[in-house]
């Protein structure tokens, strides 16, 4: 039993024992989205805790956007944002709930705050308000119309309602102290004018209540028992606390709220104002551009729901912030796909090989393996004729000892066909060469060799008159530097990387992939894991590159160390 505890994350072991001890017999979670952008992999994780919880302890899960914020949200994220999770494969509790639903309730109880002297209504501006919180060490100052009667401030929340005053011009703050060790309990803002049409309330407010004071009562009023929110939360708690003594009833669930670390990944941000700028901005094509770290675009770039959930398992429940690296997330996507992806050849940059021993016009179909980890998979045929296609970089006039691919003289095999000898090089007048002359030994058939000689190297190709013409776009990092939102002299920007997309015209892939539609996923083999984009049509498939097969990075950043050090030297 002990060994098992020591197995649970510190959410678990809250929940474990607040089940054992009988304080909840059930409980629920909530995921709590505003809708003013695209989930991104720092959401999932959330998604995965709040709705895994739910379902390892049979509680429930309640979707709840949380909507106070009338200018920035929009129903086309409210809509993304359920497809995601749907997608991700969790299903929250009944109907999606929101927090304007509960505008009616909030603002009742916000005239018993005003009632019972813990609220009032103030008239200086934002900026007289944030200027007068004073800092840590030295207490604030309290406002001027502090002090009003009760009368006085029903008065001015209702006509505050009614739409009397402009934007800005008062706000309702809840009484606590101006002296609170803790800056968020120095009078906070409870509700704000802005005259602006809500997505579901239409022109029915003008004032919209604060995420601290609509979180909390919205947590109550769903029943939920452990609302799990990031670690910048922790200094809200006590406000969450407070706001929550005002009407709490002891025969209700009193929800408690727990911080975690949210989660970062280098290379990557991980906020939906910068993606949004990203995308507004036309640095990406669009929200689920197949670069952006947008669960939309991941999915679009080939990433299954089920990588991202063990992703997020493999990064845990921690109580202090760390950095993820992205070639964790990498990882997840090879080992999912490795698993499952069919196996196909395709040739990304085509070089022309004639085999000039075998006969003009003749085609044979040969037997390949769709998947070697898994054999249910089955086989399939591959066309072989007198004229193929390779990968250029597969061929080396001058290759070095070491190189096992195909050069002059030297015996490679084709995968599923054939031993083949390179014996000349046909170049244009520019010198470039584009075309191989080699011979094969009919006797090979399947690659086998036929008498125990041993060749080297293995190389993928393409019959050409069988291959279908296909577009290719590979993608690299979206950003150069590993802390993009990390420094405090360059904007995030500054840091996208301008060739993050090839897009490469005429690959050669063999026929197999036809039928593929959108979301189809494969492995070119030795090239990587490809997924047939969103906007591929039968005559102009699109394929997107999920991830190469190996961490490329881990080899091209010792490189770059070796350039700092040679640039070092110069200067010396
Ligand atoms: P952003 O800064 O990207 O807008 P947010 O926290 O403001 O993020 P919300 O829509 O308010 O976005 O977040 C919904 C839920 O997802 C919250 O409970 C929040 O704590 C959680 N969340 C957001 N970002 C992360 C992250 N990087 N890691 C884990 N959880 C996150
Ligand atoms: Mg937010």
């Amino acid at each position: 039993m002990e060994e098992e505890k020591k197995s649970l994350n510190f959410i678990e072991q809250i929940i474990e024992n607040d089940l054992e001890s009988g304080k909840h017999k059930e409980i629920v979670t909530r995921f709590p989205p505003e809708p003013n952008g695209y989930l991104h992999i720092g959401h999932a994780k959330s998604i995965c805790l709040n709705f895994g919880l739910g379902i390892k302890y049979k509680g429930k899960t309640n979707l709840r956007f949380d909507d106070t914020n009338p200018t920035k949200e929009d129903v086309e994220y409210v809509n993304s944002i359920k497809q995601d999770i749907k997608w991700l494969g969790f299903e929250w509790e009944g109907e999606a709930l929101f927090s304007s639903d509960y505008f009616d309730q909030l603002f009742n109880w916000a005239v018993e705050f005003i009632k019972q002297g813990k609220a009032y209504v103030d008239d200086q501006t934002a900026e007289q308000i944030a200027a007068t919180k004073g800092t840590p060490t030295r207490p604030g100052t309290e406002s001027p119309h502090r002090n009003r009667t009760v009368e006085e401030n029903l008065d001015l929340f209702n006509r505050m309602k009614k739409g009397e005053f402009a934007d800005g011009e008062k706000v309702l703050r809840a009484k606590i102290e101006m002296d609170s060790p803790n800056m968020h309990k120095r009078d906070p803002i409870m509700y704000r004018i802005k005259n602006a049409t809500h997505h579901r309330t239409g022109n029915n407010w003008c004032i919209y209540p604060m995420y601290d004071y609509t979180h909390g009562e919205s947590d109550y009023i769903e029943g939920i028992t452990h609302s799990l929110c990031t670690l910048e939360f922790e200094n809200h708690r006590p406000l969450y606390d407070w706001f929550l003594d005002q009407i709490y009833d002891d025969k209700k669930t009193r929800p408690r709220q727990i911080e975690f670390a949210r989660l970062n990944i280098n290379y990557t941000v991980m906020s939906k104002r910068k993606l949004l700028e990203l995308v507004e901005l036309g640095l990406v094509k669009s929200w689920d551009d197949p670069r952006m770290p947008t669960i939309s675009g991941l999915r679009r770039r080939g990433y299954t729901p089920e990588s991202i959930r063990n992703f997020a398992d493999k990064v845990g429940i921690a109580k202090r912030n760390n950095i993820i690296d992205v070639a964790l997330l990498e990882h997840s996507i090879r080992e999912d796909l490795n698993k499952k992806a069919q196996r196909v050849m395709a040739v990304i940059d085509p070089l022309k090989v004639v085999i000039t021993n075998y006969p003009e016009g003749q085609s044979e179909e040969l037997d390949a393996v769709n998947n070697p980890e898994d054999e249910s998979m089955g086989k399939r045929k591959v066309p072989f004729s007198r004229e193929l296609y390779i990968e250029k970089e597969d061929f080396m006039e001058d290759a070095p000892r070491k190189f096992f691919r195909l050069s002059v003289g030297k015996e490679v095999r084709l995968r599923y066909a054939y031993f083949v000898t390179c014996n000349e090089v046909i170049k244009d007048k520019n010198g470039e060469i584009i075309q191989l002359n080699c011979t094969y030994d009919p006797l090979s058939k399947g690659g086998k060799s036929p008498d125990g000689r041993k060749v080297k190297g293995t190389l993928h190709w393409v019959s050409a008159e069988h291959a279908l013409n296909v577009e290719a776009e590979l993608y690299d990092r979206l950003f150069m530097d590993e802390a993009p939102d990390g420094h405090k002299d360059k904007d995030f920007k500054d840091f996208v990387n301008p060739d993050s997309l090839n897009v490469i015209k005429n690959c050669k892939v063999e026929p197999f992939v036809k039928d593929a539609k959108p979301g189809d996923k494969f492995q070119f083999e030795r090239k990587g894991y490809f997924c047939v984009d969103a906007d591929s049509k039968p005559d102009n498939l699109i394929f997107n590159r999920t991830v190469s097969l190996r961490d490329s990075w881990a080899k091209k950043n010792p490189n770059q160390n070796q350039q700092k050090q040679k640039q070092k030297q110069k200067k010396k």
